[in-house]
């Protein structure tokens, strides 16, 4: 791997470690609240600590089918005790009567274990005779018994205010009883794309024009982020549709998103109207793709402007703007995972700027990770992404990178896949 730093690599160019927090320092977390239902908390961000008003789990219970009984009840020398059977504990209805020396009870997974009985052997490692049941000794006292509250007592902090309601923690609220919870809001994001040469899909194309991709891929980005969006379609690369547009959408919303007119030349048209209407900062990232990003505000609304390029819109909303939102949302901040992984095709690279290139990753034979380039890396060419299931993350001053190298592999997670 040839790593070379270059001192004459655009220097003007930040480093998205550095960026990010500054662009983070610019927006706050929503503060309002609503409780809502569990079926419609799926995505939602906690907005208060929960603890358990239950013991989990609530009653000694059986994890087996089998046997309930008195560990001390087995003779102590012998391999096998025979005992007699004196009724049986289902999941829901529990045995009512009172536990005899030597007895056991015919107990289902999920069933309350009799009070006075410690232990529970599976029916596989028992022989039934009438009521008379040969049990096979077990290991230990209280196997196959889960006792009341081994999982957590009543009071314990079950969820922390900050993270995303997932199907395991509807699963978790329901579990100790809970049927509404305390949300932040959701936010709201408008987006629009921008220029002239864009068509939406279901027209036909004239020559020099081409589909608006963006505004598709953004609408699930932003879906999958959790957030309620308004598309406010295709506005022309015009001063005063563009003014119009981007007013509508801050009197609409908690962001404004964007995608194309942020390069050199076209963004004078987005830093005119910003500067007059709101404010706006462009940043030039050492980032491939998605060098151009744009960020300010207008009104009470957040501005981000991705560039039109397909991929780079892409890489930049999931890299630049879904942290923005994750923090607006009221998310505690989570590291991403990232793995290490055994190239299988070579890596072509300028040193300059951290890339992020669309990988493959796969387990081979030996049970390796290895992780192949899903071939041309245009930043237009939006197929790349489709076919990936990672980010081959190479760093700012990495070059030209040979198969059987080891490198930085980023999983695509929720919002992107
Ligand atoms: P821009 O950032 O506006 O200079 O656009 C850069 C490239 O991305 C150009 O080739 C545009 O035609 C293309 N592009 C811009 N917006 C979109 C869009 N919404 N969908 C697909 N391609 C786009
Ligand atoms: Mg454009």
């Amino acid at each position: 791997m040839s790593v070379k730093a270059d001192p004459c690599s655009q220097p003007s160019l930040m480093h998205p470690d550095q960026a990010i927090p500054l662009m983070l320092e610019q927006v706050s977390p929503v503060s309002d609240t609503e409780v809502v239902s569990l079926p419609h908390a799926l995505g939602r961000v906690l907005a208060e600590d929960l603890a358990s008003c239950i013991d989990l789990p609530p009653f000694d219970n059986s994890s087996m089918d089998g046997y309930a009984f008195r560990f001390a009840d087995l003779t102590s020398e012998a391999k096998q005790t025979t005992l007699t059977l004196i009724g049986s504990s289902f999941a829901g209805h529990g045995f009512e009567g009172r536990i005899t020396p030597n007895s056991c009870v015919r107990i289902m997974t999920g069933a309350p274990v009799p009070a006075g009985y410690d232990t529970v052997q599976m029916q596989e490692e028992t022989q039934a005779n009438g009521d008379q049941i040969q049990i096979n000794h077990p290991k230990a006292k209280g196997v196959n018994v889960r006792c009341q509250g081994e999982e957590l007592l009543q009071g314990t902090k079950v969820l922390k205010a900050g993270i995303e309601i997932n199907a395991a923690e509807l699963g978790v609220l329901a579990t100790i009883g809970v049927s509404q919870v305390r949300v932040y809001r959701q936010l709201k994001v408008a987006f629009f794309s921008t220029g002239d040469e864009l068509r939406p899909v279901g027209s036909d194309l004239a020559p020099g024009q081409i589909y608006d991709s963006n505004r598709y891929s953004i609408q699930g980005l932003l879906s999958r982020a959790n957030v309620e969006w308004l598309d406010l379609g295709v506005v022309s690369d015009d001063p005063e549709a563009i003014r119009h547009a981007f007013r509508h959408a801050a009197s609409q919303a908690d962001m404004v998103l964007t995608s194309g007119g942020v390069s050199v030349g076209e963004a004078d048209f987005t830093k005119q109207i910003l500067d007059e209407e709101g404010k706006i900062t462009f940043w030039k990232l050492a980032i491939k793709p998605g060098k151009p990003f744009a960020m300010g505000r207008i009104g009470k609304a957040i501005f981000c402007g991705l560039p039109g390029n397909p991929v780079s819109s892409m890489v930049t909303f999931y890299k630049l703007v879904w942290p923005i939102l994750n923090k607006m949302q009221g998310l505690t901040p989570k590291a991403p995972l990232m793995l290490s992984a055994t190239l299988t095709t070579p890596v072509r690279k300028q040193p300059g700027r951290v890339e992020y290139q669309r990988g493959i990753l796969s387990r081979n034979a030996q049970g390796e990770l290895e992780v192949a380039i899903t071939g041309s890396q245009g930043s237009g060419m939006l197929t790349s992404m489709s076919l990936a299931n990672c980010f081959v993350q190479l760093e700012q001053f990495q070059g030209d990178t040979p198969a059987g190298s080891q490198v930085t592999v980023e999983p695509f997670n929720s919002v992107l896949c």
